[in-house]
């Protein structure tokens, strides 16, 4: 599934200006460029015409005098994880790779706070973090940026309890087309000073600015930990129980469910015998061991009250990891047991309320028409994913994957959810933006105008 648009080839003038000032830091070879050509999901593929890798803020900035001055279209370029098309240059171009503003700049245990440069990873700023006895808690399933989890307003499992990347950001800074650097945000733990400009370049796909600099939250790591693994009949009922769970303010650090398909890629992929059923995993974290039993014996009782069976809880990290396994294995199986398969993944998110009768109604309408569907959902905050694959030439299963994706979304918007929970919109859900925002997107389109009015920055993402 190509995405079909004009790419507006790099004059050599722009290409000579890049090239003078910054020598083989830019680079045309093919190879290079091809890893900058596409993201994660796999579906569409464009070329960049150079990649530039900045090692500092001055880099971005000149980079963006150059992009304006010669008209060049300039995507901004982490990890290259996301999975709704983000990263790829649809009108060719400059991709600006900033995976070489990896230094932590500070750590601020009493503020618990850390400064980073945008590609920084959250493992990286993870081990640093440790010895200080914090952690960054968002954590998506790739070794992501910092940056570009801003960038997406990524989220993962942890969200149940420490929010989205939104939550966890307090100041950065932010290089805009025009030439300016811009604070925003600050680094007080809460703030009521005018607009929050910080929160609009969150989420925004580096169509609005390059951050340069962020300064996020740390917490505390727990003293305590129990992960408990639960096998339900359906995915409703263990969706039904996840509600229960949040309702007895149990306030779980994770949260997570995948379904029986999962757990046999699982199997087959990695030769193991898990029950294959709808599996909850539910993560609880506690400064006391006592309280910790206290919270560990409840949530034992609302699982037993919701259908579940074979329940399993592990406390040692090795423990944890292995009662793990299956859940942090379930995409790399799925996708290995298909293979020369195109995968798609879609990300929406109701309010917690309504989750079982949505996983549910999806479900019947991936069984009526025999799609090979498997589900993994941050199910704490009410989101989840469904993954569909197929060959890439077998049209009638894409037209019934199509079909059944539009009928998700418009059961998830009719009750009041949101068309990306934490993957953003990129180029594949802006059919869906359009519906959840037909009020709004005019106004986006503004906001867009007003911060890059020749279009130049990750041009054709969100919207075209
Ligand atoms: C196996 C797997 C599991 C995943 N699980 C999750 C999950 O649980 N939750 C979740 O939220 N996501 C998940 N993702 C998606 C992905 O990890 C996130 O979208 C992540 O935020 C992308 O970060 P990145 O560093 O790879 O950014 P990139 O993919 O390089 O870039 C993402 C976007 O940010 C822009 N950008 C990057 N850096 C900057 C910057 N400094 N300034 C301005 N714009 C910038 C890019 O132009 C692009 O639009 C998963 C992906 C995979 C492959």
């Amino acid at each position: 599934m190509p995405h079909n648009v004009d790419n507006e080839v790099m004059n050599s003038a722009a290409l000579s200006a890049l090239h003078n000032h910054f020598g083989d830091r830019l680079s045309t070879a093919e190879a290079v460029r091809e890893a900058h050509g596409r993201d994660e999901s796999r579906i569409d593929f464009q070329l960049p015409d150079a990649v530039l890798f900045a090692s500092s803020e001055q880099d971005v900035v000149d980079a963006l005098e150059l992009a304006r001055t010669h008209k060049v279209p300039l995507v901004p370029f982490a990890v290259g994880s996301s999975l709704e098309g983000q990263v790829i240059p649809v009108r060719g171009g400059l991709s600006l790779n900033l995976s070489g503003l990896n230094r932590v700049l500070g750590i601020e245990p009493g503020g618990f706070q850390a400064t980073v440069q945008p590609g920084v990873t959250y493992p990286e700023l993870n081990r640093q973090a440790r010895r200080h006895g914090l952690f960054w808690a968002v954590d998506p399933g790739a070794e992501a940026s910092l940056g570009g989890m801003a960038s997406t307003n990524a989220s993962g499992t942890g969200a149940v309890k420490y929010g989205t990347t939104r939550d966890n950001v307090l100041e950065m800074r932010v290089a805009l087309i025009d030439g300016r650097v811009i604070r925003v945000g600050s680094k007080a733990r809460k703030t009521s000073a005018g607009y929050d400009l910080k929160n609009l370049f969150i989420g925004a796909e580096g169509t609005l600015g390059v951050i340069t600099e962020l300064t996020v939250r740390l917490w505390p790591l727990p003293s305590e930990l129990v992960v408990l693994r639960c096998n339900f009949q359906t995915v409703q009922e263990a969706a039904a129980c996840a509600v229960g769970i949040m309702g007895a303010a149990l306030q779980p650090e994770r949260l997570e469910l995948i379904d029986e398909r999962e757990i046999h890629a699982v199997n087959v992929h990695l030769g193991r015998a898990y029950p294959e059923f709808p599996t909850l995993w539910i993560e609880l974290g506690s400064p006391s061991r006592a309280a910790l039993e206290e919270s560990l014996a409840l949530c034992h009782e609302l699982c037993r009250d919701a259908g579940g069976q074979n329940l399993q809880a592990a406390y040692s990290p090795q423990e944890r990891e292995a009662v793990w396994e299956a859940r942090h294995k379930a995409y790399s199986s799925m996708v290995a047991l298909h293979p020369g398969h195109v995968n798609l993944s879609t990300d929406v998110c109701v309010p917690l309320h309504r989750l079982p009768e949505v996983l549910d109604a999806t479900r019947q309408r991936c069984d009526e028409r025999e799609l090979d569907a498997s589900f993994v959902g941050h199910v704490g905050d009410g989101n989840f994913h469904v993954l569909f694959h197929a060959a890439p030439g077998d049209k009638p299963t894409w037209d019934a994957i199509h079909a059944t994706y539009d009928e998700m979304m418009a059961l998830t918007l009719s009750v009041g959810g949101t068309c990306s929970g934490e993957h953003g919109i990129g180029l594949h859900k802006q059919k869906y933006l359009a519906q959840e925002r037909a009020d709004t997107l005019g106004l986006m389109r503004e906001i867009k105008a007003l911060f890059d009015p020749e279009h130049l920055l990750n041009p054709g993402k969100i919207f075209e």
